[in-house]
């Protein structure tokens, strides 16, 4: 038997998430995990994501934002920028960072040409800003889907 061992290699990094859609059983729907910490806008994004057939995971901050992206695999990230704990930037990065990431959306009211920049520089693949009009939001989600994982 032949074992190839060569140590200088570093190995390939483990993903963050428990499973790739593809593995999981029913649905064929889009899972979209909000990470929101106002209670109001997680609702409303909730609402409209369900209303437009996707499967929604909500959560109220950066901590259960990185568990619930952990467990659930989703196929987009939209998250909030002014967040509690792992603020959204960072949770940006670091969700973009595993291998196979779904694309990431920020939302933020601050979302001047600067933010924008910083977010993009996170990962983030595009950036809402807030209020959102309720056609955009929906545009943009489905844009950033079919962008895909990368
Ligand atoms: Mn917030």
């Amino acid at each position: 038997m032949h074992y190839d061992v060569r140590p200088g290699l570093p190995s390939a990094p483990a993903p963050l998430h428990a499973a790739p859609p593809a593995a999981r059983a029913g649905s064929a729907r889009a899972r979209v995990l909000i990470v929101e910490d106002e209670a109001l806008n997680r609702k409303l994004f909730r609402d409209l994501l369900r209303a437009g057939g996707y499967d929604v995971i909500c959560a109220a901050d950066g901590f259960e934002g990185l568990s619930a992206y952990q467990r659930h695999a989703p196929d987009l990230v939209l998250v909030d920028v002014q967040l509690p704990g792992i603020g959204g930037a960072e949770l940006a990065r670091t969700i973009s960072a595993d291998p196979g990431a779904p694309p990431v959306l920020a939302i933020s009211a601050f979302a001047g040409p600067e933010d924008a920049a910083r977010l993009r520089e996170a990962g983030c693949a595009d950036c809402l800003p807030k209020p959102v009009a309720i056609a955009e939001f929906a545009q943009r989600i489905g844009r950033a889907l079919e962008g895909g994982r990368r």
